[in-house]
């Protein structure tokens, strides 16, 4: 059987994740956010939640945490374009809430799935929430963001050898700016790290 080329694959999870009622959070919606960028990048980004404007756009990092993303990738040389971002809960929690706990576990298929098909070098957790669950997913164990963040995690993904590299969500340095500089350095080293781990 020739296997459905990655476009078909993430546009029938992007489909699903639309009409996915599998938790509260399809009840406030007025768009879920599946994801975006290039399906052939060896990085896939991955933030907790969309927020009101995710919501209302239906694309991830969309508002002022995006903004900061973005300014941050062009700082080291790495647009919005070059990567693949996500969430790992794909529905907007009322109030900007952290998704709970089963949430969380109803969402996560698709987040699983969308990483088996872009099969990524590098997944980098951004923020706590994210990297719980890719840690957990890739058995890194438990580990908080200030602790593991700007390091590579090797790990042996399904579809082959690779590195989780946690980052600060662009959102923490809303409130913390001196967390500018540790994400700017972060992302500098995951720069340096793809030019060894990318094919
Ligand atoms: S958050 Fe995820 S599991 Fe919950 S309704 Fe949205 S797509 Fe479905």
């Amino acid at each position: 059987m020739i296997p459905l080329p990655r476009e078909t694959l993430m546009s029938d999870i992007a489909n699903a994740v639309g009409v996915c009622e599998r938790c509260r959070l399809h009840e406030g919606r007025i768009n879920a956010v599946p994801g975006e960028g290039d399906l052939d990048s060896p990085v896939v980004l991955v933030g907790e939640a969309p927020g009101r404007r995710e919501d209302e756009s239906g694309r991830p990092f969309v508002g002022s945490a995006g903004k900061l993303l973005d300014a941050a990738l062009e700082q080291v040389g790495l647009t919005r374009s070059r990567v693949y971002i996500t969430n790992v809960v794909k529905c907007r929690p009322p109030g900007n809430r952290r998704p709970r706990s089963d949430e969380v576990a109803s969402c996560t298929l698709f987040l699983d799935e969308q990483l088996a098909i872009l099969a990524p070098r590098v997944v980098a957790p951004m923020g706590n929430s994210a990297l719980r669950h890719v840690f957990g997913r890739f058995g890194l164990g438990r580990a908080v963001i200030g602790e593991v963040h700007g390091r590579p995690h090797p790990v042996a993904f399904g579809w082959g050898e690779g590195v989780v590299f946690p980052l600060y969500h662009p959102a923490a340095i809303l409130y913390n700016r001196d967390l500018e500089t540790e994400l700017h350095a972060d992302l500098e080293a995951m720069v340096a790290l793809l030019g060894s781990v990318s094919p």
